[in-house]
C-alpha cells in the first residue's frame, strides 16, 4: 500500500523463503481447496493447498491503519441505523429493481418481512470494509462495504449454524408458531451466510423459499434481509448523495470520517457524467447491482457498455453505478502462489472487519474484529483471492 519498494531479493532466499512460508502455511491451516484435485470439494481433508500469499507484507502507514480501524464501529453503527428504514431501501433500490431480477427477488423478501413488521430484536452483523489507499490525494477510500459473506473473517468461531445449502433447509426445516426455526428437527439459534449473495446461489426456487423462510423466523440472521440490502452497491452509492448520512448519524464529526472515505460514486441518471466517462473511461469503474468479482468493468469496455446501454434506452443504466477508479501506488512484491513465487508490481487492498451486536436498544457488541490484506499485480482490475487475482498479505506498520 505504500511507496516503500522493497529491494530485489535474492533467488536462493526467497526460494528458501517460499518452502519454509509454505510449510507454515500448511502447520497453521492457512489451506485453500486445491482447484487442481478434483476430489478437493466432496472430501474433507483431501486437495488442500496452501493460501496464496505474498512473501514481505505490505507497507502501510500508522495513520491509515489507524483511520481504517475507527471507521469500522462507525459503519456497523450506520448499516444498523440505514436497515431499519426499510422505506429507504425499497426506494433506493425501486430503479434497480425493475432491471436486475436478483435484486428484485430480495426486494421482494425484504418487503414481505416489512409487511408482517417484524422486529429483530437480536441484530447481529460481521461486515468488512474494503479500502484501496489512492496515490494521488493520498486518502484511503473505500472499495466497498461487505454486509455478507465477507470472505476470510477473524471471527468464524461466533457462528453455529452455516446456511451453505438452502435447499436442504427448505427440505428440512419449518418455522414454528413461535418463530422458531427447525431444521432436521434442530432448534436454529443463528443462521451465518457464507453464500446467498450470488444469483448462483438459488438455482430453483427452493432456494428463495428457503431464505424467506429463515428470514421469516426468530433466528438470529447474519446478515438480516435488511442489512444485505444495505451492502448492495447502489446503496453505497445513495449513502455518497449529499445530506444522505445525517440521516442516519447524528455526530458530525463521524459523518465526516465516513465522509472523507468516500471515492466519487454516480448513479447514471446523470447525462454529464455519462459524457465525461465516454471521454475518460480509464478514469472510472462501472459496477453492476452484484457482488463476488469479476462484475466490475473497466476502460474501452467501460466506454462501450456505457454507448450500448443509452443507445439501448430504457432503464438498463440503473442496474449499475460507476464509481471513481483509485489508483493505489504500486509496489515490488513476492506473491507466492501454487508454492511458485511471481515477483511484480503489485497493489493492495486493506479489509476491515467490524463485528456488531445489538439486543434491543442495547448494543452489546460494536468494534473492529480483524483486517485481511490482499495483493495483487497492479495489472489486474479484478481483487479476489479465492477468485485467484489476489493473495494474502501481512502489514508492515510505518511512521509516516
Ligand atoms: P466485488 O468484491 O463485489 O466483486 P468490488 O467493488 O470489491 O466488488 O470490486 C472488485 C475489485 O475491483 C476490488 O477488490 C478492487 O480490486 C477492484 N476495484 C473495485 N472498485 C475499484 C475502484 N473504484 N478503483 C480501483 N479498483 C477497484
Ligand atoms: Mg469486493
Amino acid at each position: 500500500m505504500s511507496a516503500a519498494v522493497p529491494p530485489a531479493m535474492d533467488p536462493t532466499a526467497a526460494g528458501e523463503m517460499v518452502r519454509e512460508d509454505a510449510a507454515w502455511c500448511a502447520l497453521h491451516g492457512l489451506v485453500v481447496g486445491d482447484r487442481a484435485d478434483p476430489r478437493s470439494a466432496t472430501v474433507p481433508g483431501v486437495g488442500l493447498v496452501h493460501a496464496p500469499f505474498s512473501l514481505l507484507p505490505a507497507h502501510l502507514s500508522e495513520s491509515f491503519w489507524r483511520q481504517a480501524c475507527e471507521l469500522a464501529p462507525i459503519f456497523n453503527e450506520l448499516v444498523d441505523r440505514v436497515s431499519m428504514d426499510g422505506n429507504f431501501l425499497q426506494d433506493a433500490l425501486s430503479k434497480t429493481r425493475q432491471v436486475d431480477d436478483f435484486t428484485s427477488r430480495l426486494l421482494e423478501i425484504h418487503r414481505k418481512i416489512m409487511e408482517i413488521n417484524k422486529e429483530e430484536n437480536i441484530r447481529l452483523g460481521l461486515h468488512r470494509s474494503d479500502y484501496m489507499l489512492d496515490s494521488e490525494t493520498s486518502s484511503l477510500l473505500q472499495i466497498e462495504l461487505n454486509t455478507i459473506s465477507a470472505s476470510f473473517p477473524g471471527l468464524g468461531s461466533l457462528v453455529i449454524f452455516t446456511a451453505r445449502r438452502e435447499k436442504y433447509v427448505e427440505a428440512e426445516g419449518q418455522v414454528l408458531p413461535d418463530g422458531t426455526l427447525l431444521v432436521g428437527g434442530q432448534k436454529v439459534a443463528v443462521v451465518y451466510y457464507r453464500a446467498g449473495n450470488t444469483p448462483n446461489d438459488y438455482p430453483s426456487e427452493a432456494e428463495w423459499s428457503a431464505r424467506l423462510m429463515m428470514e421469516q423466523s426468530s433466528a438470529v440472521k447474519c446478515p438480516s434481509i435488511s442489512y444485505h440490502l444495505v451492502g448492495t452497491k447502489k446503496i453505497q452509492q445513495e449513502l455518497a448523495k449529499p445530506s444522505v448520512l445525517e440521516r442516519f448519524l447524528e455526530s458530525k464529526e463521524e459523518i465526516d470520517k465516513v465522509r472523507k472515505c468516500f471515492a466519487g460514486l454516480w448513479s447514471l441518471e446523470d447525462e454529464e457524467i455519462i459524457k465525461t466517462t465516454v471521454e475518460k473511461p480509464e478514469l472510472f469503474v462501472l459496477k453492476p447491482q452484484r457482488e463476488g468479482r469479476g462484475n466490475n468493468i473497466y476502460g474501452l469496455d467501460l466506454r462501450e457498455t456505457l454507448v450500448r446501454l443509452q443507445k439501448e434506452g430504457g432503464d438498463a443504466l440503473a442496474a449499475y453505478i460507476l464509481m471513481q477508479r483509485i489508483f493505489p501506488k504500486a509496489s515490488l512484491a513476492y506473491l507466492v502462489r501454487g508454492g511458485v513465487c511471481h515477483e511484480g508490481l503489485a497493489i493492495s487492498e486493506l479489509g476491515i472487519y467490524g463485528a456488531y451486536l445489538r439486543y434491543k436498544d442495547k448494543v452489546v457488541i460494536n468494534e473492529q474484529c480483524g483486517y485481511l490484506m490482499r495483493t495483487k499485480v497492479s495489472s489486474s482490475d479484478e481483487g479476489g483471492v479465492a477468485a485467484g487475482f489476489a493473495v494474502l498479505d501481512s502489514l508492515y506498520l510505518t511512521g509516516k
